[in-house]
């Protein structure tokens, strides 16, 4: 498998023939180009942190900075043992592209630590985070670079980063980072949004379809926070959820499922595997693999895990009329030629689930100006966002015969290397 960098990259040639039509000067639409295939800059740093054993051990840091040309960097930081220089840089670039997607005045960045959180204590992490925000502090800040929660970080390692980083500028700063806790300046609708956003594009789409929610039929693969909340909110709204996962394997049920008690037996019995072995749950729930899941004749398949679940060895298995990426990069391209090839819509990830960089935005606007807003002004100004993007996408896969995926890119390339032009950097 192309590493996710070389993907990344074969997306931006892929849309740049799309595009080149649209540009009279040939010369900067090429260099601009050749520029988005790599980051403006990317930091590499060693910290060194004190274990509980008294030891010290040195970690791999990265920051990569991928464009800034719409506005200053922004993305998360991961903690895992597969960061790497690679997936910094793609998970920075398609933060660019998703960030002009929803028209929110961002370019891309992407941070991580090569690390296994799980066999480190709470202090442990703790000094970690610390270490990072004072090792890159000179690369980021409100009008430079804008870090927030990825995979394995959250709430807490935001404010040990903040509380760190403020100590070394001397004074408060809280829109440097996003995905904060409310409590220090974190927004309201924050841990539902990705799951919210995504759920408004489901809508979007079902209206413009002319499709009827209420005998549609969708399989979540993935239960976490974003699949937990697209499912819950989905359902809550009428549309039927017949089969959700998580690593362990799923549960199926052709009536439709009850999510918020799903939530309450998994917190239980802690693995869906397991709450389908019990007696009271066996002729309830049918238990299916993952591979099971994604071949489910629905009407909607939601990848709501990892990234590559769909690949090119299990793409023609694929079911469902539409698929809705709230994972990243949940499908290969080469999945993707077969998935298109079957006539199944694909509603792309840097649209469907950019709900979290934008109440991310929100909670930017609403630290920079000092002025909080409740739920609902959230979640209002949110669906705005969502439904503008997916309009503007719509109607360009209408107009020029593409797919969706095709018309987030062009639209959101055009815009990031439109800035570049205006900025005189090519
Ligand atoms: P999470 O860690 O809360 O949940 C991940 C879920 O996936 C868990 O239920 C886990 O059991 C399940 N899972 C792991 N491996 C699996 C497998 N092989 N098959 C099926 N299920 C599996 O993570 P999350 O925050 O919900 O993020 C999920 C995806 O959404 C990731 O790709 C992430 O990058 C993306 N995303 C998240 C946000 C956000 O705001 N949290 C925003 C944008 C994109």
């Amino acid at each position: 498998m192309a590493s996710a960098f070389a993907n990344a990259k074969k997306q931006i040639d892929n849309i740049a023939q799309i595009l080149h039509s649209d540009y009279e000067d040939r010369k900067k639409f090429e260099k601009a180009i050749s520029l988005l295939k790599k980051p403006q800059k990317l930091i590499k740093k060693t910290l060194k942190i004190k274990l509980d054993s008294g030891n010290f051990k040195k970690f791999t840091a990265f920051r990569s900075q991928h464009n800034n040309a719409r506005g200053p960097f922004k993305g998360g930081i991961r903690f895992h043992p597969n960061v790497s220089e690679d997936e910094v840089k793609a998970l920075s670039t398609w933060m660019s592209i998703k960030c002009s997607v929803v028209g929110i005045p961002y370019g891309g960045g992407k941070g991580g630590i090569v690390v296994d959180p799980k066999i480190m204590s709470q202090p442990e992490l703790q000094r970690l985070s610390v270490a990072y925000a004072e090792s890159f502090y000179p690369f980021i800040g409100p009008w430079k670079d804008v870090p927030a929660p990825d995979v394995n970080t959250g709430g807490s390692e935001m404010a040990w980063m903040l509380e760190a980083y403020e100590k070394k500028i001397g004074y408060q700063a809280p829109a440097t980072f996003t995905g904060k806790p409310v409590e220090m300046g974190g927004s309201q609708g924050r841990t539902e949004a990705t799951g919210l956003g995504g759920f408004y594009i489901l809508d979007d789409y079902f209206k413009d379809r002319k499709l009827n929610k209420s005998s549609s039929t969708i399989a979540v693969q993935g239960f976490g926070n974003v699949g937990y909340w697209f499912a819950k909110l989905a359902s809550e709204s009428g549309y039927k959820i017949v089969a959700v996962s998580d690593s362990s394997g799923g549960i199926y049920s052709p009536k439709g499922l009850n999510i918020d008690l799903l939530l309450k037996l998994k917190e239980q019995y802690l693995s869906f595997e397991n709450i389908t072995k019990r007696k009271e749950y066996k002729s309830k729930f049918k238990f299916i693999t993952n591979n099971d899941l994604l071949s489910l004749k629905v009407d909607v398949l939601v990848p709501a895990a990892l990234e590559n679940a769909i690949r090119e060895d299990n793409a023609s298995d694929v079911n469902a009329k539409t698929i809705l990426e709230m994972a990243n990069g949940p499908t290969t391209p080469e999945a993707e030629v077969i998935l298109l090839k079957n006539k199944i819509d694909i509603l792309p990830d840097v649209l469907c689930n950019a709900g979290g960089v934008t109440v991310s935005y929100f909670e930017w606007v609403q630290n920079l100006s000092g002025y909080y807003w409740n739920k609902n002004e959230v979640n209002e100004r949110l669906k705005k966002i969502m439904d503008k993007a997916f309009s503007e996408i719509n109607e360009m896969k209408k107009k020029k015969n593409i797919s969706f995926r095709q018309s987030a890119y062009a639209l959101a390339v055009k815009k990031i290397i439109d800035a570049m032009i205006l900025r005189g950097r090519v």
